[in-house]
C-alpha cells in the first residue's frame, strides 16, 4: 500500500527543526519512504495507491502523553478542590472501589478517544486494574503505549511480592506487542505508598527484566515533608543511598519538590521526568522546577496525569500551561524556547515511552503523523508556525491523525473507536458507581 500525501507544510520536528513549505510524503506500508520538498514526479503519482492534497493543512508528528491514569477518566470533575491526600482518600479510592472491569473499559475508551481526537498518538498509563484488556483494546485500536501495572506496597509481604509477581508477568506478556507499540514498565505507585525495600525489590525485577521504572516522586511539599520525618531524608536521597538511581533508567512523574543537588543528580544517572503541570496547579501541589531541569540537561516530557485532576487530555493545552508558567514565574520572557517546547510533546516523549521512534517525520521512520487545519483564523499569519503550535494550536485542530501508516483519525473522525458508543457507555457506568458509592 503506497499513500502520497502531496502539498503539505510538513513540520518535521526533526534536528534541524526544518519546515518544507510546499512538500509530499510517500508512506509504503509502516514507514515514510520519502519526505521531499516540491512536486511528487508522475511515476510516484502513477504507483501510488492513495493520493491525498494535503493544501492549507501542517503535518507533523505525533505527540505523547507520559503520564496518566487513563481508566480515571471516568473521574472527570468528581470533585475540583481537594488537595491530593484528602482528594485520593475522600474521593478517588472510595470511587475505585467501586470500579468495574466495564467501567474500567468504559474510562479507558473515552482516554483514547479524547487523546486521539486532539493529536496524541502515544502514552504511558499507570495503573492496577484489568491491564490486559487495556492492552488488547490498544492493539486494537492502534496506538503507542508505555503500559505498567502499577503496585502499592502498604501491605504484607506475600500481598507484596504477589503484586510485583503479576506486574512483572504482565509486562513480560506485552513488552513489544502490537508491532511493537506497546512497551511496558514496573512502576511502584509512590515512596510515601511503597516501603524502600519494596522499591529495590521492583529494582531487582525491573534490572532483571531490562525494563524501565516509572514512579510518581515528590508530588507534593506534605508528601516530602512527611516521608523525610519517617526517614530523615528527601525520597529521592533514599533511592539514591540504595543505589537504586543508577540501576534501571528511571521515569518520575511531576519531581515538584526537588532541590539543586536532586536535579543534578537525576542529570547524572540520566532519570526522565514527565512534567505535568495542570494537575500539579489543580491539587495546589506546586510548580516543578521545568527550566532548572532542562538547564540540567535533564530529558523533559510533558504528562496530562489523571483526568480527575487536569480535567483534559489535550497536551496543547497542557504545554501552553508548561510554557507560561515558567516564564511568568520566573520573570524572564526567555526561560524557554518553542523548539524546547515542542521537542517535549515529540521526541523527548518518545523517548520517555521507549518507543523506539524519534518523534520526528523523516524518511525511514515509521509513519507516524498528524494533520491541523491550517485555515483557522487563530493559526494566521502562517509564518511562524513553531510558535503557533506552542502558543495559539487547539486539540481541535487537528483533523488527522496516524500511527505506523494506519489512520486513528480522518476529518476528524475516528476510525477505530465509536465515538458515540464511547460517550455513552461513560455516561451509563458513571452513574451506576455514583449510585453506589453515594
Ligand atoms: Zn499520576
Amino acid at each position: 500500500m503506497i499513500t502520497l500525501i502531496k502539498n503539505a507544510r510538513i513540520i518535521t520536528l526533526d534536528e534541524s527543526f526544518r519546515i518544507i513549505w510546499n512538500g509530499y510524503i510517500v508512506v509504503e506500508d509502516m514507514t515514510f519512504t520519502r519526505v521531499e520538498e516540491g512536486e511528487p514526479d508522475q511515476q510516484l503519482i502513477d504507483v501510488a495507491d492513495r493520493i491525498r492534497d494535503a493544501r492549507g493543512e501542517w503535518l507533523m508528528p505525533g505527540l505523547y502523553n507520559t503520564h496518566g491514569h487513563a481508566a480515571m477518566t471516568l473521574m472527570r470533575g468528581y470533585e475540583d478542590n481537594l488537595p491530593l491526600d484528602r482528594w485520593l482518600k475522600e474521593k478517588i479510592w472510595p470511587f475505585e472501589g467501586q470500579l468495574t472491569r466495564e467501567a474500567v473499559a468504559a474510562g479507558r475508551a473515552l482516554a483514547m478517544s479524547e487523546m486521539i481526537s486532539s493529536g496524541t498518538i502515544g502514552f504511558l498509563e499507570m495503573y492496577h486494574l484489568y491491564m490486559d484488556d487495556f492492552a488488547e483494546e490498544i492493539e486494537r485500536v492502534g496506538m503507542r503505549a508505555a503500559l505498567t501495572r502499577s503496585v502499592i506496597g502498604l501491605c504484607s509481604r506475600e500481598e507484596q511480592d504477589a503484586k510485583l509477581e503479576e506486574s512483572a508477568s504482565f509486562a513480560t506478556r506485552w513488552s513489544g506487542a502490537a508491532y511493537n507499540r506497546i512497551q511496558t514498565m514496573l512502576a511502584p505507585h509512590a515512596p510515601y505508598t511503597c516501603p524502600i525495600d519494596y522499591i529495590e525489590r521492583i529494582v531487582d525485577k525491573a534490572e532483571e527484566l531490562g525494563l524501565p521504572v516509572h514512579m510518581h516522586l515528590a508530588e507534593t511539599k506534605k508528601e516530602v515533608d512527611d516521608y523525610q520525618k519517617i526517614h530523615k531524608m528527601h525520597p529521592l536521597d533514599h533511592l539514591d543511598e540504595r543505589g537504586l538511581l543508577t540501576r534501571v533508567p528511571w521515569l518520575f512523574a511531576h519531581g515538584v519538590h526537588l532541590e539543586k543537588h536532586h536535579l543534578k543528580r537525576m542529570s547524572e544517572t540520566h532519570a526522565r521526568v514527565s512534567h505535568n503541570p495542570m494537575s500539579n496547579l489543580k491539587l495546589g501541589s506546586g510548580m516543578a522546577p521545568l527550566t532548572a531541569m532542562l538547564d540540567q540537561g535533564i530529558s523533559v516530557s510533558i504528562g496530562c496525569d489523571g483526568v480527575s485532576a487536569n480535567n483534559t487530555l489535550d497536551l496543547w493545552e497542557e504545554l501552553r500551561i508548561a510554557v507560561l508558567l515558567q516564564k511568568g514565574l520566573l520573570q524572564k520572557a526567555d526561560a524557554l524556547s518553542v523548539e524546547q517546547a515542542l521537542r517535549m510533546i515529540t521526541s523527548e516523549g518518545a523517548s520517555a515511552l521507549q518507543t523506539g521512534h524519534s518523534g520526528m517525520i523523516k524518511a525511514g521512520e515509521e509513519a507516524d503523523f498528524i494533520m491541523i487545519d491550517a485555515t483557522s483564523p487563530h493559526l494566521q499569519p502562517e509564518q511562524h508556525i513553531h510558535s503557533h503550535l506552542v502558543y495559539a494550536a487547539k486539540g481541535s485542530d487537528v483533523t488527522d491523525v496516524y500511527v505506523q501508516g494506519k489512520a486513528l483519525m480522518e476529518n476528524r473522525e475516528l476510525l477505530t473507536l465509536d465515538k458515540e458508543r464511547t460517550r455513552f457507555e461513560a455516561n451509563k457506568e458513571f452513574a451506576d458507581i455514583l449510585s453506589r458509592v453515594n
